[in-house]
């Protein structure tokens, strides 16, 4: 016997997160949609944007 799992559905895809992909991801969200974004690049810590002022960060979701 052969158990399927039913597959995601979103309503956007949104190839890469740089900064054109992250912003149509939280224009996305904002509106309801369901939105995946699909990353190949590696994963950036969160240190690496020491600059970034924390009430940016906070807007997108990310602790210091
Ligand atoms: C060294 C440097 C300094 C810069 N400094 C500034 C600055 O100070 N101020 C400023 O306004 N702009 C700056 N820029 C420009 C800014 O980074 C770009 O304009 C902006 O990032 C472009 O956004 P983007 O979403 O089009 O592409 P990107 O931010 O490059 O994002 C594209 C993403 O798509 C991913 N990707 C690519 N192909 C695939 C695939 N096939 N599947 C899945 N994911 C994929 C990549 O991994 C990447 O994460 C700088 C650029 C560089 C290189």
């Amino acid at each position: 016997m052969t158990v399927t799992q039913p597959r995601p559905v979103y309503d956007v895809a949104i190839v890469g997160s740089g900064a054109g992909g992250a912003t149509a991801a939280d224009m996305g969200t904002k509106v309801g949609a369901d939105v995946i974004t699909l990353e190949a690049g590696p994963n950036t810590p969160h240190f690496g944007w020491p600059r970034c002022p924390p009430e940016v960060l906070a807007h997108f979701g990310i602790k210091e």
